[in-house]
């Protein structure tokens, strides 16, 4: 994973343009299933249109001794993101109108875009905007904007069910690690991964542009995704040591809400919790009015949060292989809890006897009881109405533990999986167990 972060790094991506198209094949070497589609500009989509191609091959401020004092070949984040062409000579005066940088941080480039209203500038250091003399500088950008199309990746991987996991992230930022390239190799891994494995349900995994990409997609698959969708994650941010965090969705109370709360109580207590009105990536999209998909993120230090959040300080000695392995690991058991969480049913009224099965001790010890007491209590709540993860929360034990004693009830003969076995959803209030 952090190998292809490398790789990635001097990309200059965009929310279009070549350098995101080169990201997607670079993940498709990987993911040879993986489908680049191409949206023209133009297109609409929803309330937003497909903006034209940005593509880019140089731009630098050169002084009047020939010097280039902003150099794009030196870092991607010199340049505002979808520039307008320009090339000609400015004073000092008018170059500061189009110079960005952060006082506070005086050693970070910043990340600046303009997206939809025409103009062009550069990023770069306070302390060497500080050191400009005056006198006239040449700005050339070498810039295009022109019809061209939105580029995204996607891979549909089939499992026993129509029912979906929506695994998402965003793949348009230039050089920047935490906040760019950590969402997509993670979930490049995670996809290698459930390609081996045996899937109940189907996955559809996205590397899009943040927001304008999402908005496309959902356009495009709205309405499979609203019959079809159990659960979704925005994959971002997942590869520094610092912490964990976890988004809700826009309600908080979704099937992904409920499985990531236990999953990660377990897992990676202590986790940061945020609700939905701290969203600030395609989360917006996927759990809006008229959308409401059951999307949350799962993230490890949440943009914004960090000091070198969206500048050049956010660069690869801020995530680590065993930052990337930690989210790894987590999506891998957030992703198994779900496809474990089926609704379970005794086969008979009243307790069903446990001794002639072979799962009540014939001697009385302490030692075993709390097991026992364990399996009776997941037998008493496997009514054919709460699903596992609920059950496991009222029981107080993890879900992996549920699913391995409900294997070999199932096994017995004590319990039976409800037909269908589709997990309860938000509007069934029997998801929940009263404590
Ligand atoms: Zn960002």
């Amino acid at each position: 994973m952090y190998d292809l972060a490398v790789e990635l790094y001097p990309l200059p991506r965009s929310i279009t343009g070549e350098g995101t198209r080169e990201t997607l094949r670079r993940i498709r070497e990987r993911l040879p299933g993986l489908v680049i589609h191409e949206v023209p500009s133009g297109t609409e989509v929803f309330d937003w249109e497909v903006p034209p191609e940005w593509n880019i091959r140089d731009a630098y401020v050169m002084n009047d001794a020939g010097e280039k004092v902003v150099d794009f070949r030196e870092h991607t984040l010199h340049v505002v993101g979808y520039s307008v062409p320009v090339n000609r000579e400015v004073s000092l005066e008018e170059l500061q109108e189009h110079l960005y940088s952060i006082p506070e941080k005086p050693d970070a480039i910043p990340y600046v875009t303009s997206f939809y209203s025409p103009r062009w500038g550069f990023c770069m250091t306070h302390r060497e905007r500080e050191r400009l003399d005056e006198g006239t500088y040449r700005v050339v950008i070498d810039s295009t904007l022109e019809p061209g199309s939105l580029s995204y990746g996607e891979l549909i991987l089939p499992g026993e069910e129509e029912t979906e996991v929506l695994l998402s992230t965003y793949v348009c930022h230039p050089q920047m690690a935490n906040d760019q390239l950590s969402g997509p190799v993670v979930l490049t891994e995670l996809a290698r991964w459930l390609q081996e494995q045996p899937r109940r349900y189907t996955y559809r995994i996205v590397f899009i542009p943040e927001t304008i990409g999402s908005i496309t997609y959902l356009s495009r698959n709205l309405e499979t995704m609203r019959q079809n969708t159990v659960a979704g994650y925005v994959v971002s941010c997942v590869g520094d040591e610092r912490r964990y965090t976890f988004m809700e969705s826009r309600l908080g109370d979704t099937l992904a809400d409920r499985v990531t709360r236990h999953v990660m109580e377990y897992h990676t207590p202590g986790f940061t919790h945020y609700d939905f009105l701290y969203a600030g990536s395609d989360e917006r999209q996927y759990c809006s009015p008229g959308v409401d998909l059951p999307v949350v993120s799962v993230l490890r230090t949440r943009y914004r949060d960090y000091p070198e959040y969206h500048t050049s300080l956010d660069d690869l000695s801020l995530i680590s292989p065993v930052g990337l392995g930690g989210a790894y690991e987590l999506y891998r058991e957030l992703l198994r809890a779900l496809e474990w969480n089926r609704v379970y049913r005794t086969t008979v009224p009243c307790e069903p006897r446990l001794g002639p099965r072979g799962l009540y001790p014939t001697i009385h010890h302490p030692s075993h009881r709390r097991g026992i007491k364990d399996m009776i209590h997941l037998i008493q709540y496997s009514d054919g109405d709460h699903d596992l993860v609920a059950v496991a929360e009222r029981i107080g034990m993890p879900v992996s533990w549920c699913h391995e004693m409900a294997t070999v009830l199932v096994e017995h003969g004590v319990l039976e999986p409800v037909a269908g076995g589709s997990p309860a959803t938000p509007s069934d209030p029997a998801s929940t167990v009263r404590r």
